[in-house]
């Protein structure tokens, strides 16, 4: 599966703020845009011209393709099952892409990044319902316990993440048995625990030009 692979704080440069795709970097004085926030480019620092509607609605599809590591392809493809999906086409959206399994490990907080959770399951050190499941983009359901590999266990940055995540907290749909590096789905995503500033709306306008 493809994935982006260019230089990673340009993106958030790129949206204005930040998407914490790098792990502890994001939470420390190094992050990119802390130091140069402003967009990245030779016009980067250019007189901000007024943007138009679709300007908007292309940067809120932008900016949460990049939160969650997709390509342009597999976005429009989960955006094509939300709206076939019963209920409010944006929330499904959301819902699918924080089901994904890389994105489970991430909330759990077996890894500080989802492009670290992707690794994770990509290297078969991820377990769900007691069988090995390497694809980042398998969806989690409720009742699903996701586990990590005993042999991986000893893994300095797993056992960082987990750290972390006892000060950040996990969402409600999810159960963490940090001891036993064991994750619960206790029930569907809830659209209130996203923290980050996403407008789903204007995605949805977006497609449906
Ligand atoms: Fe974005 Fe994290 Fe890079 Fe900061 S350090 S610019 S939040 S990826």
């Amino acid at each position: 599966m493809s994935r982006y692979t260019g230089a990673v704080c340009r993106q958030c440069r790129r949206e204005g703020l930040k998407l914490f795709l790098k792990g502890d970097r994001c939470y420390s004085d190094k992050c990119s845009i802390e130091r140069r926030s402003y967009p990245p480019g030779q016009h980067g620092q250019a007189r901000v011209r007024k943007i138009s509607d679709y300007a908007i609605q292309l940067r809120e599809k932008q900016k949460v393709r990049r939160i969650y590591g997709m390509l342009e392809g597999q976005f429009e493809r989960y955006f094509e099952k939300a709206e076939q999906a019963r209920g409010i086409t944006g929330e499904n959206l959301l819902s699918q892409l924080e089901r994904r399994l890389d994105n489970t490990i991430f909330r759990l907080g077996f890894a500080s990044s989802r492009s670290q959770a992707r690794q994770l399951v990509r290297h078969n050190h991820v377990l769900v319902n007691d069988r090995k499941v390497n694809i980042p983009s398998f969806l989690t359901s409720v009742g699903d316990q996701i586990t990590i590999r005993e042999k991986s266990r000893g893994a300095e940055t797993i056992n960082d993440s987990l750290e972390a995540v006892a000060r950040r907290g996990v969402p409600s749909w999810l159960e963490l048995d940090a001891a036993n590096y064991k994750g619960t789905v206790k029930a569907l995503p809830v659209r209130e625990e996203l923290t980050m500033p996403i407008q789903e709306n204007l995605i949805v306008e977006l497609y449906s030009k």
